[in-house]
């Protein structure tokens, strides 16, 4: 670590992102201050407790830990995973059923080749090239070294040579989305289950790279889940001198000329720094914290077109039940249709956390259900008036229960409500755009959403966070925070290379 002291960095907003971009600057020998609206960090990395259980709220698969690749070792910069941090045992990415019967992604890409095989032979073709590409989309890799534009030639010939077979997986899957993907199958479970995962507008290369990454052991779910590994990055956050304000709500950057002086806390006191980075969603950055006029174009273009860049949100309940029940991991099925506002969903997954003793008393588990939210669904729950929400979210919890019950007979008088959350309760916890816990999806057609996190005409503003390049998630988080304090030394002319 470097002892030498270059400024203060201020770091607003203390999710991943932030507390990233945290570690760095320090690791970079600046000052490091986070300022966190609630009272703990993490963000939507979240987990929480109710009636003696937790509620692990996020990592469904951590993109990096596959040991001693680049991404791994910046996770470890943090103190998210390292060496010894135990994994989930389980064996699958996910199951679909439709009508009784069921097909899983393994992550043993053979094996499910073959179940798939056994269940269609009249899609032999499409199978066999659909898991061949997913053994391609293996070796896609995110840029975690540097930020791409600081790239050199060498850097580019090695992330070419890294990622050689993933032009084959672009050219087959990259301009058609999963519902296309699965309209190429005659089998009825594999065209559900290939727009079950992702949302059916979503481009289908994603899939295959979601699951090559799962598949490649490079996707893994560390143990006692996502808080436990929100609290090792404060700890290591703090040992290293940080100073993280929790309960700390900031109403906006304060820009004097072509400089961020600082901040301006909602008690109306302003924090003075060197360098400032925002780490919150960028719709409260831009309009909110700072005019909107400096949002970069691709950003603007994003809110602007509301079906080309959809956002990603859910309509989430937790239970109890017995550690017994046999659908191990995550389920997709049908139901009769549940309806948020004018829509109808027809299909929901349920997730089994027994993998994790940590989060149920002896012989119980947790088990979540979910349904898929978008735009339109922040928008009909934000028009319920404060009852309405609590009664709609009270009946449509009622009716998800009633529904995996339907499914699952066994589970009958054995399952106790948790807890339940909406789009909304993202927006109200994170400040988060429409309710979205990941970034803009990319639809076929579109350019994929990002721009460099820096801000035309303030020199010493940079914006880290998921928002900064679709799809987000946890990587992008962590690389952005990174590639945050890379710019302000690229800035100073010093080595970037943290
Ligand atoms: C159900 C679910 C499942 C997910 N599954 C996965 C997965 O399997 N893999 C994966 O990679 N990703 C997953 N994600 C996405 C992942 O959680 C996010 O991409 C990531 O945590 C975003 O981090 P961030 O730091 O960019 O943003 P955030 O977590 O939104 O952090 C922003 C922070 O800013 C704070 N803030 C907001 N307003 C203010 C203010 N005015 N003043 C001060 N602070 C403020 C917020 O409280 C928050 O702490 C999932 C998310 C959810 C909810």
């Amino acid at each position: 670590m470097n002892s030498e002291n270059k400024g203060k960095v201020i770091v607003v907003g203390g999710g991943i992102a932030g507390l990233s971009a945290g570690i760095h600057a320090l690791k970079a020998g600046f000052e490091a201050e986070i300022y966190e609206k609630n009272p703990i960090a993490g963000g939507e990395c979240m987990g929480w407790n109710r009636k003696g259980y937790h509620i692990d709220n996020c990592i469904h698969w951590l993109t990096g830990t596959a040991e001693h690749t680049k991404l791994w070792e910046v996770w470890k910069t943090i103190g998210a995973i390292d060496e010894n941090t135990k994994y989930a045992d389980t064996d699958k990415f996910y199951s679909s059923r439709v009508g009784g019967q069921e097909l899983t992604l393994w992550k043993d890409i053979n094996k499910s080749q073959e179940e798939f095989l056994a269940a269609s032979p009249e899609d032999e073709e499409e199978i066999r090239k659909f898991f061949t590409h997913v053994e391609y989309a293996k070796s896609c890799v995110i840029p975690s070294d540097k930020p791409m534009d600081m790239m050199g030639v060498k850097d580019y010939i090695v992330m070419g040579k890294d990622m050689a077979n993933m032009p084959k997986v672009m050219k087959e899957y990259g301009k058609i989305n999963c519902a296309q993907l699965g309209a190429r199958f005659k089998h009825p479970v594999i065209r559900k289950l290939m727009c079950d995962y992702l949302p059916a507008d979503y481009t289908a290369y994603s899939l295959l790279v979601s699951y090559a990454t799962m598949a490649s052991g490079n996707g893994n779910i560390p143990l006692e889940g996502s808080l436990a590994m929100t609290l090792r990055i404060v700890k290591r956050f703090k040992e290293m001198g940080g100073v993280l304000h929790t309960n700390t709500p900031v109403k906006r950057i304060v820009i004097e000329g072509k400089k961020a002086k600082g901040i301006e806390l909602m008690d109306g006191s302003l924090v003075e720094g060197d360098e400032v980075i925002s780490a919150v969603d960028t719709d409260l950055l831009f309009g909110k914290f700072i005019d909107r006029k400096y949002m970069p174009k691709a950003l603007s273009k994003a809110y602007e077109q509301r079906k080309a860049y959809p956002v990603t949100s859910g309509f989430q309940v937790a239970y109890a039940i017995d550690a017994d029940f046999s659908v191990d991991d995550t389920l997709f099925f049908d139901m009769e249709p549940v309806k948020v506002g004018n829509k109808e969903y027809k299909r929901m997954f349920i997730k089994n956390y027994a993998y994790d003793k940590s989060f149920a008393p002896e012989g119980k588990a947790v088990l979540q259900a979910d349904i898929n939210q978008t735009d339109d669904d922040y928008e009909f729950w934000s028009s319920l008036t404060k009852e309405e929400y609590k009664a709609k979210k009270a009946e449509i919890a009622d009716e998800m229960t009633k529904r995996i019950v339907t499914e699952f007979p066994e589970l009958e008088g054995k399952i106790e409500l948790l807890d339940c959350w909406t789009p909304l309760t993202y927006n109200r916890y994170c400040n988060a755009y429409h309710g979205s816990y990941m970034g803009f999806v990319t639809t076929v057609g579109n350019k994929q959403m990002s721009f460099k996190g820096v801000i035309k005409g303030v020199d010493n503003l940079f914006v880290a966070g998921q928002w900064v390049m679709s799809p987000g998630g946890l990587p992008i988080a962590l690389v952005s925070g990174k590639f945050a304090v890379q710019r302000i030394l690229k800035r100073m002319k010093r080595d970037v290379n943290i």
